[in-house]
């Protein structure tokens, strides 16, 4: 052992041996005796982005928290904390220095984003206005409103918001703030891609147009391609230590960590390489029909919003993927599976909806408060629990090993996601439905997670369908393609799945993006508006594959 790993290396490098006395002159916090810590910090700069990408649990909300001043930073000494004065010292002669001078002495304002916006119901009581009202320094409230597409919740009770619409007010009044540095701890989760590339946006102009600096936290890679000018990777092993590298231009940044290996730093960080599978669509294939569903309507009585299905198919074993904005009803449709909800018509006739499905579904919003373990709750779940099978396709893809002795009440958003994705697919059922299975996992978490839905259905003989915004998880796991349209929270309208290209190409000119793949591992990265390929591309119809 090297001394920081409580255990055994978590590496195979030996370069990892040379590390510890520079790390810990480098120790910014640490939580407790043996709890996690902290190395180093990244450095936000007027007028730039900075980004943060890092697993989880490897301390970057720590990070922002330290910046943020929410946080005194301990120097890794637990016993005799050293104050402000001290802390200041210490990072005498860095950009630091002045950094934590400013927030120390209320010179530096400050906005955060916290990143489980889920929280914020519980510390807010009253309607959007209301919150942003209280924000909103910069007299910036209507334009944000209108861009971020918040102004029909205005009057809306925050307690009422789903998460994607959390996610956008949290935005807007973090954005809001006349602060010097603003931190934005996750920006994506919930969100769809229409609705990221605007919030890149707005942050892009933030630091551009008024000089600010932004630090954001972001594991979706696309989103960090348009956002950040340059970049800091965390590594280190999550949940025990993790240490913030110098900035790096974006690119070297997000290759080097999918690599697992960082050049200036001469460090091994994964054993092996994340990559990015890329390949043509796939062929559809003849298979039974596991379920004919007919065209049916749902309204609410409560919203104005309605949506109509056109009547389809969902074949026996296929993947289906579904894609859409938000607010245009795929949880509806899911729920309408399930017969969480009835629809208002079916054919146009008021009759009830049959459909005789065994449907295991996982709703988009994970709650979790019971006070049970991670393994009585799976084992309650499968008989197969703890199976090597079970091991083998669920346990280990999902890295629920390091936390099946948690409380189910105590996990963090991407294990919570892990153990939900888990237990959806370790019933019994006709049809597996995950709502956002990718919201709060890291980057290669969503890898591991996408193979494991694709293997498990593949071994299983099973059906799945998968809702999501993460155009590669969809592209990766899906056989078919659903695509809903129309206009969010008003209309929408659910079209038979197709195959993947002609799916991909209609939903992505709705949004007029298009994507090619990065020359070094594959990963999709969106194409700038109005550059050779995004034109070439659209001319010839191809939004997603390109070969
Ligand atoms: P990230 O944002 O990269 O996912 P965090 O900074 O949230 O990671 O957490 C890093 C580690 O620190 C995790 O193991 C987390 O459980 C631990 N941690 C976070 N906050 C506290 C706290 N207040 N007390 C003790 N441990 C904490
Ligand atoms: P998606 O999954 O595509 O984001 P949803 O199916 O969750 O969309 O929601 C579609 C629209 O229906 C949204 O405008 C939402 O506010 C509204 N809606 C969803 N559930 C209800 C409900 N129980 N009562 C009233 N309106 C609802
Ligand atoms: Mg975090």
């Amino acid at each position: 052992t090297c001394g920081i790993c409580v255990e055994k290396c978590p590496f195979d490098a030996i370069e990892i041996i040379n590390l510890p006395q520079e790390l810990e002159d480098r120790a910014t916090h640490r939580y407790g005796d043996n709890a996690f810590a902290l190395y180093g910090l990244p450095i936000p700069e007027k007028g730039k982005v900075t980004g943060l990408l890092g697993p989880n649990g490897i301390g970057k909300s720590t990070a922002v928290k330290a910046l943020a001043g929410e946080i005194t930073p301990n120097l890794g000494r637990v016993e005799d904390e050293p104050g402000w004065d001290e802390v200041i010292e210490h990072y005498r002669g860095t950009e630091l220095q002045d950094y934590l001078k400013g927030v120390r002495d209320g010179d530096i304002n400050v906005a955060r984003k916290p990143q489980y916006v889920d929280q914020i119901p519980e510390t807010f009581d009253g309607n959007t206005r209301e919150l942003l009202e209280r924000a909103d320094e910069r007299g910036v409230l209507d334009e944000l409103a209108e861009r971020l597409s918040i102004t029909p919740v205005l009057d809306q009770e925050i307690d009422s918001l789903s998460g994607g619409e959390l996610q956008r007010v949290a935005l807007a009044a973090t954005l809001a703030r006349d602060a010097d540095f603003y931190f934005v701890d996750e920006l994506t989760p919930y969100l769809d891609i229409g609705q990221r590339v605007t919030a890149a946006r707005l942050v892009r102009e933030l630091a551009e147009e008024e000089d600010k600096a932004v630090l954001v936290v972001e594991h979706d890679l696309a989103v960090l391609d348009l956002l950040a000018d340059s970049l800091h990777v965390a590594y280190g092993e999550p949940s025990v230590y993790g240490v913030v590298t110098d900035p790096k231009s974006v690119r070297n940044g997000i290759n080097e960590y999918l690599r697992g290996y960082l050049d200036n730093e001469n460090m091994r960080i994964r054993p092996e390489a994340i990559e990015f599978e890329e390949h043509a669509p796939r062929p559809v294939t003849e298979a039974e029909t596991l379920v004919d569903y007919p065209s049916m309507a749902k309204s609410y009585g409560e919203s104005e919003f309605s949506l109509d299905v056109e009547g389809g198919e969902i074949r026996k074993n296929e993947v289906l993927g579904v894609v859409g904005p938000n607010g245009i009803g795929k949880s509806t449709f899911a729920k309408l599976l399930a017969g969480r909800t009835e629809p208002t018509t079916v054919k146009g006739e008021d009759t009830d909806l049959d459909l005789d499905l065994d449907i295991a579904y996982k709703p988009q919003y994970v709650e979790a408060d019971q006070h049970m373990r991670v393994d009585a709750f799976l084992s309650s779940i499968t008989d197969e629990f703890g199976t090597s099978y079970w091991n083998t396709e669920i346990a280990q893809p999902l890295q629920l090993d390091r936390i099946m002795e948690q409380n189910l009440a105590d996990l963090s958003g991407g294990e919570r996601q892990r153990v939900a994705i888990a237990a959806t697919l370790s019933r019994d059922a006709d049809l597996y439905l995950l709502d956002e299975p990718s919201a709060h996992l890291d980057v290669e978490q969503r890898v591991l997670a996408t193979r494991a839905i694709r293997r498990y259905a593949e071994n299983h003989e099973s059906t799945v369908m998968v809702i999501d915004h993460d155009i590669y998880m969809i592209d990766l796991v899906s056989d078919r393609l659903m695509v809903f349209d129309g206009e969010p929270a008003h209309h929408g309208r659910a079209s038979p799945a197709q195959e993947m290209r002609a799916g991909m190409n209609e939903f992505l000119a709705n949004l007029d993006i298009t994507f090619r793949r990065d020359e070094n591992l594959g990963r999709p990265r969106i194409n700038k508006p109005g550059s050779q390929l995004d034109k070439q591309q659209k001319r010839d119809g191809e939004y997603y594959y390109t070969q």
